[in-house]
């Protein structure tokens, strides 16, 4: 498939979550920077490729003994959205590790499996521009580019 940021099937899941945290270090310098709650709300939002809610993160986090009140969480997350280091996937109320690279907020496209929940990032450009003029046709000024898709994973089709 063509631009999928995210990887699909078996692959070294270990080397996702390094990369993501090398990159949000990188990237959270200054006085933005991955205090340590942060950085644990954005190891739990990796541990997989499934969509998490504030809810499970907080759960998480009173399992590992490091329990955190909601505020807490939330305002990590609004920190980690603001880095463009998670999506927020408004059809789950969840949120989602971002696998691009690239530094400006960019337009993301997600294919959301309902049978494993798995969901995959596509940064595709072709369907952005298609997406902004379109929303230029209309006059509309944009100021969040998330595209939700939902449906079955090639995974879950072959399981079936
Ligand atoms: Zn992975
Ligand atoms: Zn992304
Ligand atoms: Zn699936």
């Amino acid at each position: 498939m063509d631009h999928a940021i995210t990887p699909t099937g078996q692959h070294d899941h270990a080397h996702c979550v390094s990369s993501a945290l090398a990159a949000a270090e990188a990237r959270c310098t200054g006085t933005a920077k991955l205090t340590q709650s942060r950085r644990r709300v954005l190891e739990i939002v990796w541990e997989s490729h499934r969509p998490v809610g504030a809810y499970d993160i907080l759960d998480r986090m009173a399992k590992d003994g490091n329990p955190a009140k909601p505020p807490t969480v939330y305002r990590a997350l609004n920190f980690l959205l603001e880095q463009g280091l998670v999506h927020r996937l408004e059809s789950m109320n969840a949120f989602i590790g971002c696998g691009s690279t690239s530094v400006d907020g960019h337009a993301a496209q997600f294919l959301i499996c309902r049978d494993c929940n798995m969901a995959l990032e596509l940064d595709d450009p072709t369907l952005r521009k298609a997406l902004d003029q379109a929303a230029r046709n209309s006059g509309f000024r944009v100021d969040r580019r998330v595209v939700e898709l939902s449906g079955v994973c090639a995974d879950c089709q072959k399981a079936a």
